[in-house]
């Protein structure tokens, strides 16, 4: 897939929005991505997560596990284009742990799998708990990266999708400055 066509996506799929955004750090952005947009139309879903199956194929996965809810579907999707299994990780009591009767297996070679990252801080404990579990994981994989690539989980990271989005201290935020209203987007408070 194209970046010019992945691009497209975001901005018709409602997925990239420009304005004057409060993020959970506190910090103002003129972007902000959510997205869960991006698995509103399954067509649209199954395109993304090919592109990005594509991308790992060779690592011959067993399961995707993804951090709940955001990779929920994300997770869900590229299982489906890698034809392994697919599991997700929900918080109890704030850490993560595997629920439902999902159990990894000994050796089994996990892709950890989030829709978008920005400091990677799920994804980061979704690892952790896969290893503790006796599983290896061979890489991660995400929609959208917004470090811009400078995370570093000490494992392969595979995206569709770069992006470093400008953030604003609210004193010395540019928009602020024209008056724009300020929105708090995103589900996280
Ligand atoms: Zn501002």
């Amino acid at each position: 897939m194209k970046e010019k066509e992945i691009s497209a996506i975001l901005d018709s799929t409602g997925a990239r929005q420009t304005g004057h955004f409060l993020l959970t750090s506190g910090r103002h952005s003129g972007e902000y991505m959510q997205c869960a947009k991006l698995f509103v139309n399954p067509k649209i879903s199954e395109q993304l997560c090919s592109a990005l199956a594509k991308k790992i194929k060779g690592l011959k996965v067993d399961c995707v596990v993804s951090p709940a809810l955001g990779g929920i579907l994300m997770g869900y999707e590229l299982a489906r284009a890698l034809r392994c299994d697919n599991y997700f990780a929900e918080r109890v009591d704030g850490v993560f742990a595997l629920r439902r009767g999902f159990a990894l297996k000994q050796g089994e070679k996990v892709i950890v799998a989030e829709d978008v990252i920005t400091t990677g801080g799920s994804v980061k404990e979704v690892i952790e708990l896969v290893r503790f579990q006796g599983a290896k994981v061979a890489g991660v994989a995400v929609i959208v990266d917004r470090s811009g690539g400078t995370i570093d989980f000490g494992i392969p990271l595979y995206s569709l999708w770069q992006t470093n989005i400008a953030t604003y201290d609210k004193g010395s935020c540019p928009l602020c400055q024209t008056g724009l209203p300020l929105v708090k987007p995103g589900s996280r408070q």
